[in-house]
């Protein structure tokens, strides 16, 4: 009998004891390969040295002050760091405590720099179907993720959600990637102007979209047509880069390469890389300006904002990015594995589509290629190869999108940055070995 809330109620998962590099060990002393860094949280994989070291010297020093008395010297440290190497323009850093807590605070922020400029009318929030940006009511609400808000739906503030980039499934015959990308830039525009352009607050979109349909890398172009709809309505562009950033792309944020710098970006999991939950909100100048020429104060807080042993272990971390040049690993590295996925997965009767970039990247799983067509929500195939994955000692993250309306089955996979070519390789294997068991029992009971 357990007391803890488990999100599965009818269903304890084995008890992780103890985890070092790429491997995480239950309690019966099964180990797993972490494919999916958790859920593209682990960057540098467990237990690594230097950032227990520099959590542990933090707790030694202070492990917490509240951010209405103190600064910390590790909070202005991190804040210093992550300016150094944001997106052109980002002057402050709000610190909290995860993604949703990162989105909710850039909404929030959006809202009130309009407020302070005397645009209070501009009450509206525009993102994309197709997305996740988070669980709290606020993200919730931007968020396209159909399923998830669907109970919550009636309590929700009204945004409105255009298409997302998925060339896969909605790229038009004829059309050329460029074209595609525009048409969606122009969408958002009637999507804009249709709402009354001077009412709208910002557009909010994951840079790669991650959770809800196995990881949307932009067509080249979209976001840069994007950022010129918004500029030409005075209507800020919210990055989330909680899952697709701090490196996980190659690039410390995704969005450096698209040549876009957004007004606000959100960042978390890759941040701490799991080592404590933290998250950041980076803003441009003239927003922070905004606000402390006009009322001063950002009208919002938690009570572990700049917690010190959070920021201690996402300062250690990046350094150790940084350091160990990891981001050009992953860039070299990426394009390995995306090549093994493709010989492992490409030519499987069940795999629709294989995409991503850098340490990240989708599967999407179909009943028939030719017809792109999902297999039936019903099946949970995504739960199911999760399971048989988890079998093979494999961690992915399997999950089920909407797909027309109906649920898709996707596998993503976000390995720690430390991952060797020999760990690569057993992953592709692991997981085309759990997708072809269940695609065949899925076949072998259509088939009766
Ligand atoms: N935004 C994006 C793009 C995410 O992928 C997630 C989590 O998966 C969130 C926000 C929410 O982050 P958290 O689960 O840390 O609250």
């Amino acid at each position: 009998m357990t007391h803890v809330f488990h999100r599965h109620l009818r269903h304890t998962p084995p008890a992780a004891v103890s985890a070092s590099g790429m491997t995480i060990r239950d309690a019966s002393g099964r180990d797993y390969l972490d494919a999916s860094g958790g859920a593209a949280v682990s960057s540098l994989g467990h237990g690594h040295p230097d950032v227990i070291a520099a959590m542990h010297a933090q707790i030694d020093r202070i492990a917490y002050a509240h951010t209405s008395f103190f600064t910390t010297e590790v909070a202005e440290e991190l804040a210093d760091e992550l300016i150094r190497t944001a997106p052109e323009g980002m002057s402050h850093v709000y610190l909290v405590s995860g993604g949703s807590e990162a989105v909710e605070s850039a909404l929030k922020m959006a809202r009130q720099y309009f407020v302070e400029i005397g645009q209070p009318q501009r009450t509206h929030f525009i993102a994309r179907r197709q997305s996740y940006h988070g669980n709290t009511l606020g993200a919730l609400a931007v968020g396209g993720n159909a399923w998830r808000r669907e109970p919550f739906a009636p309590i929700l503030v009204p945004a409105t959600h255009v298409a997302p980039c998925y060339p896969y499934r909605e790229q038009r015959e004829g059309e050329s990637a460029q074209q595609y990308g525009w048409r969606l830039a122009a969408e958002l525009e009637a999507a804009i102007l249709a709402q009354g352009a001077d009412r709208v607050i910002a557009f909010v979109a994951e840079t790669v979209g991650g959770a809800t349909a196995g990881v949307l890398t932009p067509v080249p172009g979209y976001f840069k047509a994007v950022r010129e709809v918004c500029d030409r309505h005075g209507v800020l562009l919210i990055l989330d880069e909680v899952m697709c950033g701090m490196g996980r792309c190659g690039t410390l944020y995704a969005c450096e390469q698209e040549g876009v710098v957004p007004d606000l970006v959100t960042v978390a999991k890759g941040l701490g890389g799991g080592y404590q939950p933290i998250g950041a909100v980076l803003a441009q100048r003239r927003i922070v300006e905004a606000m402390s020429k006009g009322s001063g104060f950002f009208q919002h807080g938690h009570t572990y904002l700049g917690h010190p042993v959070a920021c201690a272990a996402a300062l250690a971390v990046q350094q150790v990015i940084r350091r160990d040049g990891l981001l050009a690993k992953v860039r070299e590295d990426g394009e390995v594995f995306g090549a093994m996925l493709r010989s492992a997965l490409g030519d499987h009767p069940h795999v629709g589509d294989i995409r991503g970039r850098g340490f990240f990247w989708g599967v999407e799983l179909v009943a028939d290629r030719a017809g792109k067509t999902p297999f039936a929500p019903g099946l949970q195939l995504h739960a199911w190869i999760k399971k048989e994955a988890m079998a093979r000692g494999l961690l992915c993250y399997p999950f089920g999108g909407t797909v027309d309306g109906r649920q898709g089955d996707h596998v993503l996979l976000a390995p720690p940055f430390i991952a060797t070519r020999d760990d690569l390789q057993e992953i592709a294997s692991r997981l085309a070995g759990a997708v072809d068991f269940v695609t065949r029992a899925v076949d072998a009971t259509r088939a009766h």
